[in-house]
């Protein structure tokens, strides 16, 4: 057990996290951010973020994340780069296992956010890490002079298919409905990009190959036929899930697995409260989720005043 008891433990590091940590180190509250073994979240596996304000020209994901860092370690929020494995918010203070360690704090911040989907496919499992993918930005540079698919026709499936462009052969895009659910600028750059194309309405039910990607058998929904796409990867950009594992049975979830957060960022737990992707599948965007992240920050400093559990006084 670490000696030490924080006023505010953050579990993440996106965004949110991150955001929240800024916010809680310029409250003069003892912080400590459970990064995540993998650090960051989504923004790092992201090429240029265009929409952030503040930055005129992109910034790229990861660089974005590292500043949102360097600003909360200047304000003395302490890292630590593993995941937390359990939590305890059934006593006082909250308890959060790590691999070697347990860290105790009397208020808590959720910030896990939410990880990509795959589509289920017993062959896609199998290829995974063999031209399977769900992170265009990381595996992009596998594919140069190949062709892909993407499943998908949300921003991330455009927007992962667009950087593609920038290696492959050509890259086709199957999407279950005839029309996209991303943003119109994204739609635009696509339809003009001679690189890609579209098929509509229909799913991937297979994906063929051995030891690598060699194609896939796709179903039209409409007429039901099967045709097989030759194809050397396949990327799932499909949506995501929440993090959410470790919290439950400790805190209330809704049935897709989402933090469920009344008044404010407050959870069914008293102290512990909830910023980003984990707890909002509407916007999920990096600014939402750090303006949550401040939100969760102000609420736990309330909360920590008005119960007067504020252990390192100013
Ligand atoms: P999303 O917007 O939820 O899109 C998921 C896509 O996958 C949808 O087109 C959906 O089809 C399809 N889909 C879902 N389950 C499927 C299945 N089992 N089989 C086949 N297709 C399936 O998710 P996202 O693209 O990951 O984006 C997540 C959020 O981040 C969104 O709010 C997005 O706006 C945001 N984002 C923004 C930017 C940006 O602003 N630059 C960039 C990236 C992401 P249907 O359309 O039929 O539902």
């Amino acid at each position: 057990m670490n000696a030490v008891i924080y006023d505010v433990i953050v579990i993440g590091s996106g965004p949110a996290g991150l955001t929240a940590a800024v916010y809680c180190g310029r409250a003069l509250l003892k912080t400590l951010v459970i990064a995540g073994a993998i650090p960051g979240g989504q923004l790092m596996l992201t090429t240029e973020v265009e929409n952030f304000p503040g930055f005129e020209e992109p910034i790229l994901g990861p660089d974005l994340i590292q500043r949102m860092r360097k600003q909360a370690e200047r304000f003395g929020a302490e890292f630590v780069q593993d995941d937390a494995t359990g939590v305890d918010f059934k006593s006082r203070p909250f308890k959060v296992r790590t691999g070697g360690e347990t860290y105790e704090s009397n208020a808590l911040i959720i910030a896990t956010g939410a990880s990509a989907k795959w589509l289920g496919l017993d062959s896609e499992t199998r290829l995974r890490g063999r031209g399977v993918s769900s992170c265009a930005t990381c595996d992009g540079f596998f594919f140069r002079g190949k062709d892909t698919v993407t499943v998908g026709g949300g921003d991330v499936a455009i927007e992962d298919t667009l950087f593609l462009t920038k290696f492959v052969n050509h890259a086709t895009i199957v999407h279950r409905r005839n029309e996209l659910r991303a943003s119109k600028i994204l739609q635009e750059r696509a339809f003009k990009n001679p690189k890609i194309s579209f098929v509509w309405d229909a799913i991937v039910e297979e994906v063929l190959g051995d030891q690598k990607v060699e194609g896939v058998r796709i179903r039209d929904l409409k007429t039901g036929k099967q045709e097989v796409l030759k194809c050397d990867g396949l990327f799932a950009a499909i949506g995501h899930q929440p993090n959410t594992a470790i919290f439950q049975g400790q805190i209330e979830l809704d049935e897709k697995g989402y933090v469920v957060t009344r008044e404010e960022t407050a959870t069914s737990v008293e102290g512990v409260f909830a910023a980003g992707d984990v707890r909002d599948f509407h916007y999920r965007q990096a600014v939402t989720a750090a303006g949550d992240g401040c939100r969760a920050a102000m609420d736990a400093e309330d909360y920590l005043g008005e119960k007067t559990l504020r252990v390192h006084s100013p």
